[in-house]
């Protein structure tokens, strides 16, 4: 007999009237998985600069765009190195850019980081006085902040609700069934509609944690999940 996925909706609706998810049992299974595992003790890039910078939006907005294609373990150590040399925005503002080049040369696609790290500190300086903005829209703005760094930026600076939607969010999304999307952006509009914003802040952490220490990209480690019983990419492997 086909098993049948157990992912049920809540009896409660957004103010849309949309049914919503049970997103905290979802995230409630990741955490023990990931603490079986002992993986819960790895945090992700963002939230190790967040809890070491106090929530500095200026370096997690660096930090961010510097994480992007990038190993976390990788970026936190660039990061650091980036902010011993450059303290503030305006020194990186006026950073020579071949300082810059040389600091993060093992990061991924370094030279244009390094060119989007100054034009970023500049326009900030000059448009912002000096102060990361707290708005999507003015985010969005910047050269080379996407929805996801943008999101980044307000979830983990600012603890404004928000859902970044990186390869690791969405990919697991879709394997679990919760949403059926093609791109990170559809899945971020999927997914606003049908989670609590009560779990908005941190479903992006446990989500990367998970992407990265169990439901990887290629065999995720199915047999240690305690999200078999309601995935579909796990049921559907079952049934075929
Ligand atoms: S059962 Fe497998 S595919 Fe589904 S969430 Fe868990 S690790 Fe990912």
């Amino acid at each position: 007999m086909k098993k049948k996925s157990k992912l049920k909706l809540q009896n409660n609706n957004n103010n849309n009237g949309q049914e919503l998810i049970k997103i905290e049992n979802i995230l409630n299974k990741m955490k023990t998985t990931l603490y079986y595992s002992e993986n819960l003790s790895r945090l992700t890039a963002l939230k190790e600069l967040q809890m070491e910078e106090d929530n500095d939006p200026f370096k997690i907005l660096i930090g961010t765009i510097l994480s992007a294609r990038s190993r976390d373990e990788n970026t936190s150590k660039i990061v650091r190195k980036l902010f011993q040399k450059y303290k503030n925005v305006i020194e990186l503002a006026n950073a020579d850019l071949n300082d810059i080049k040389s600091i993060i040369h093992s990061i991924g696609f370094y030279n244009t980081k390094s060119e989007r790290i100054k034009q970023v500190s500049k326009i900030i300086v000059e448009k912002f006085h000096g102060i990361v903005p707290n708005e999507i829209e003015d985010l969005l703005g910047l050269p080379g902040v996407g929805r996801k760094t943008a999101n980044c930026v307000l979830v983990y600076a600012f603890n404004k609700p928000a859902i970044p939607v990186d390869i690791h969010v969405h990919r697991i999304s879709n394997r679990i069934g919760i949403v059926k999307t093609q791109n990170a952006k559809k899945t971020e509009e999927e997914l606003i509609k049908i989670i609590d914003k009560e779990y908005w802040l941190v479903l992006n952490n446990i989500f990367v944690m998970y992407g990265q220490n169990i439901c990887l990209p290629i065999r995720p480690k199915c047999q240690i999940c305690n999200l078999k019983d309601i995935c579909n990419f796990y049921i559907n492997q079952q049934n075929n």
